[in-house]
């Protein structure tokens, strides 16, 4: 799978848990590597209504990040890791804005 194909996959697959009927039920396979263990994080912005959602496979360590405004429907904050909130607050302090 060429880059450009694998990032409409992980924008797919984001689209799929952030707004999709059934999120727990994404497949949750690397369009990169093929490894079936996406790693997913919703993280909260420190600006109102502004959410952030990461996609990562850790075998590969690609991924993608993504601003999400107005609040996901299938947000939840039990699914926000403190791993992936660090790297949103570090990135906020950075004042890094950037996809
Ligand atoms: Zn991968």
């Amino acid at each position: 799978m060429n880059g450009q194909t694998a990032y409409k996959k992980l924008v797919e697959i984001a689209i799929a848990i952030t707004h999709g009927e059934h999120p727990l039920q994404v497949d949750l396979t690397c369009p990169h590597c093929g490894s079936a263990e996406l790693v997913y994080s919703y993280t909260i912005r420190e600006l109102p209504d502004e959410y952030g959602f990461y996609i990562i496979c850790p075998k590969c360590r690609r991924g993608q990040h993504f601003n999400l405004s107005p609040k996901p429907p299938n947000f939840r904050e039990d699914l926000i890791l403190p791993e992936f909130q660090r790297l949103e607050d570090e990135a906020m302090c950075r004042g890094d804005s950037s996809q």
